[in-house]
């Protein structure tokens, strides 16, 4: 029998789209019924399962699936014995302390004696043991934002990606104690032919997070100019320069990074650049 490779990604919430979409992006097709809990890949030796987050950690660490989706604060939070192999760059958020508008924030010193509500209580007590704060730790498990208002809690510990559900319910983030984001975890000890199939797996997420990362660029520079604009862009190797039928103008092709982009279109324009054209990567493979 074919050996296939476990992933487990979550079975809906806020990981769900991205991680079907990565997956789908990797070239890898299966049906995902609302109601499933397992998917055959039609096109690759994948294996998906749908759960939920929090159970994700234990699946992987006992090897009932190989390896999973799930955010880093979640990870941190279970606390299993598994490995982080890749950072996925969806699912961004903080686990932040808030605490009421109202309340004048002196700094971390303003938590002892506290009572904090969250449903990371884990990340929460090394928190506040590193700190040396004396709080008291509220374990609940939803709805954790309300808890000040019902007065279950001075301060909250929650995940904040925009801040907008802080604001609509009176608190303010007063302290990050964790960035967060999608990783991929894998079981410690993969069988041979597994860890056959998660590196193609991996070279996929990598060529996807790369292509997203960069933008194929395209524009008419002046011959007298292009030794300039060709410090500029620095291309995969170097830029591809074709000869255009006007002379004395050159058509210059190049990859850019999504960091320095804008930085990198007002010195091509400085230097004369004209028509650029910028279109997404589909793939990148170097
Ligand atoms: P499940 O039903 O699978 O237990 P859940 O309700 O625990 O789902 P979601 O709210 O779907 O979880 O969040 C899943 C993950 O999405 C979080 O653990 C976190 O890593 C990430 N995330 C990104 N932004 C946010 C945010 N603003 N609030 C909460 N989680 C966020
Ligand atoms: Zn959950």
């Amino acid at each position: 029998m074919e050996t296939k490779l476990k992933i487990a990604i979550q079975k809906s919430g806020r990981l769900y789209d991205d991680s079907i979409k990565l997956l789908k992006e990797c070239g890898i097709d299966f049906s995902n019924g609302i109601n499933k809990l397992k998917a055959e890949a039609l096109n690759f030796p994948l294996e998906v399962f749908f759960l939920r987050d929090d159970d994700i950690p234990q699946y992987v660490e006992d090897g009932v699936a190989d390896i999973g989706m799930v955010g880093e604060n979640v990870v941190l939070e279970k606390n299993k014995k598994v490995k982080v192999i890749d950072h996925l760059a969806f699912g961004k958020c903080r686990l932040s302390i808030a605490i009421p508008k109202d309340k004048k924030y002196t700094g971390k010193n303003y938590l002892q004696g506290k009572r904090i509500a969250t449903s990371y209580a884990n990340v929460l007590s090394g928190f506040l043991k590193t700190n040396k704060i004396n709080a008291e730790i509220h374990e609940i498990s939803g709805s954790v934002e309300i808890a000040p208002s019902i007065g279950l809690a001075d301060a909250i510990c929650d995940l904040v990606s925009s801040g907008s559900t802080l604001f609509s319910n009176g608190l303010k983030e007063v302290e990050v104690i964790l960035k967060s984001e999608a990783v991929l975890v894998a079981n410690k000890s993969l069988g041979k032919k597994q860890n056959e199939i998660l590196k193609k797996l991996q070279f996929r997420i990598n060529s996807v997070k790369k292509s997203k990362k960069n933008k194929y660029i395209l524009l008419n520079a002046p011959n007298k100019n292009l030794d300039a604009i060709c410090d500029i862009l620095p291309g995969m190797k170097s830029p591809t320069i074709l000869q255009l039928a006007d002379k004395g103008w050159s058509s210059v092709h190049s990859v850019v990074n999504e960091n320095d982009f804008w930085g990198i279109i007002e010195k091509l324009k400085a230097n004369g650049a004209q028509g650029i054209l910028v279109v997404p990567i589909e793939k990148m493979i170097v």
